[in-house]
C-alpha cells in the first residue's frame, strides 16, 4: 500500500505544480555597472537598458551561451519550453498569455526551431529512403507515363480531326492545373509543419468565435489565439518529430505525420487546460473546431483551383 500512497502523492503534487506558474529566481542584490551604458545599480538586469548583470568578456564558453541563445539553448528556454509543453501545454500556454513572457522562448521561435529539427529528421528519412510518400508517388508516375506513352503511340497513327485537336489541348490543360496543384501538395508534405501552422491559423479564427466564453480566459484576442496556436503547433512538431525519429531508428518508413486520434487527443487537451472547460465541452469544441477548418481549407483550395482553371483556359484562347 505504501508505493500506492506515493504514486497518489506525487500524482497530486504533479496536479498541483501543473497549475502553477514558474518560479523565477529572486533578484541580485549586488551592485552591478553595466557594460553598455555605464550605469550603476543594484540587480540582475539594467534598468536602463535590459542588459544581464552578469555580462562578461566574449570568452568561448559566453561566445558559444551567445550562439545557443540564437536557438533557444543558452537560456535553457527552449528545453524548459518544450518541456512545458509536454507537461502541461494548456496551462503554459495561458501562462504566457497572463503575461509570464520571460521564461519561454517565443512562440515564433519556437515554430521555427521545431520545423527546422522537423525538417532534418525528416531529410534524414529521405536520405535513407524511408519516406513512405515518396516510394508511392515513385510508382505511380511510372505507371502514369506507361500510360501516357501507350496513348502516344496509339494516337501517333490517326489523322487529328478539329475535335481531336481542341481535346488535346484541353487534355493539355487539365494535365498543367493537375501539375500546379500536385506541386502545391508535394511542397506542403514535405513541409507538413507549416501546412500545420496554416491549419492553426484556421483554428485561432474559430476560437475567436467557439472560445469567447471559455471559463478559464473568456474574450482572448485574435492574436492571443493564433499565440497559442503557434505553441500547439509547436508541441505537435515535436511530438511528430520524436515519433519519426523513433520510426527510423527501428527501419520504418516515416510519412511525416502524426496519427490523426494522437492529434486529437492532444488538441483536446490543450483546449481543456487553456480554456478551462471539461474534456466533454473541450472535445466537442476541438472536434468542431478542426471540421470547420476543414471546410474552410476545401472552399480556399476548390476556389484556388478554379481560379487557376479559369486563368489556363483564358491563356490557352
Ligand atoms: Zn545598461
Amino acid at each position: 500500500m505504501k508505493i500506492i500512497d506515493f504514486i497518489e502523492k506525487k500524482l497530486a503534487a504533479y496536479a498541483q505544480w501543473r497549475h502553477t506558474p514558474l518560479r523565477i529566481d529572486p533578484m541580485s542584490m549586488k551592485v552591478a555597472v553595466c557594460m553598455n551604458c555605464g550605469d550603476t545599480y543594484v540587480g540582475s538586469f539594467c534598468p536602463r537598458c535590459g542588459q544581464p548583470a552578469k555580462t562578461r568578456r566574449l570568452s568561448l564558453k559566453n561566445a558559444t551561451r551567445t550562439l545557443l541563445d540564437t536557438w533557444g539553448l543558452g537560456q535553457h528556454s527552449l528545453l524548459r519550453t518544450i518541456w512545458h509543453l509536454m507537461a502541461r501545454p494548456g496551462y503554459m500556454i495561458g501562462d504566457y498569455l497572463d503575461g509570464h513572457r520571460q521564461p519561454y522562448l517565443q512562440p515564433f521561435k519556437a515554430v521555427l526551431v521545431i520545423g527546422t529539427l522537423y525538417a532534418f529528421i525528416y531529410a534524414l528519412g529521405s536520405f535513407s529512403g524511408h519516406i513512405a510518400r515518396e516510394r508511392k508517388d515513385n510508382i505511380a508516375e511510372k505507371t502514369e507515363m506507361n500510360i501516357k506513352l501507350d496513348k502516344a503511340s496509339a494516337n501517333s497513327n490517326v489523322p487529328k480531326t478539329e475535335a481531336k485537336a481542341f481535346e488535346e489541348q484541353f487534355d493539355k490543360e487539365l494535365d498543367k492545373i493537375t501539375k500546379y496543384v500536385d506541386a502545391i501538395g508535394k511542397w506542403l508534405d514535405k513541409n507538413k509543419i507549416w501546412q500545420q501552422l496554416i491549419l492553426h491559423l484556421l483554428l485561432a479564427i474559430i476560437a475567436v468565435r467557439l472560445c469567447r466564453k471559455a471559463p478559464s480566459r473568456p474574450g482572448l484576442y485574435f492574436s492571443e489565439h493564433f499565440v497559442a496556436q503557434v505553441y500547439i503547433c509547436t508541441q505537435m512538431g515535436f511530438v511528430t518529430s520524436v515519433i519519426m525519429l523513433c520510426q527510423l531508428l527501428l527501419g520504418q518508413d516515416i510519412d511525416g505525420s502524426m496519427a490523426g486520434f494522437l492529434s486529437l487527443a492532444i488538441l483536446i487537451v490543450d483546449y481543456k487546460q487553456l480554456y478551462g472547460y471539461g474534456y466533454l465541452k473541450a472535445a466537442w469544441k476541438t472536434i468542431l473546431s478542426i471540421v470547420l477548418s476543414f471546410l474552410i481549407l476545401i472552399s480556399v483550395s476548390l476556389l484556388v483551383v478554379i481560379i487557376l482553371g479559369i486563368h489556363s483556359a483564358y491563356v490557352a484562347t
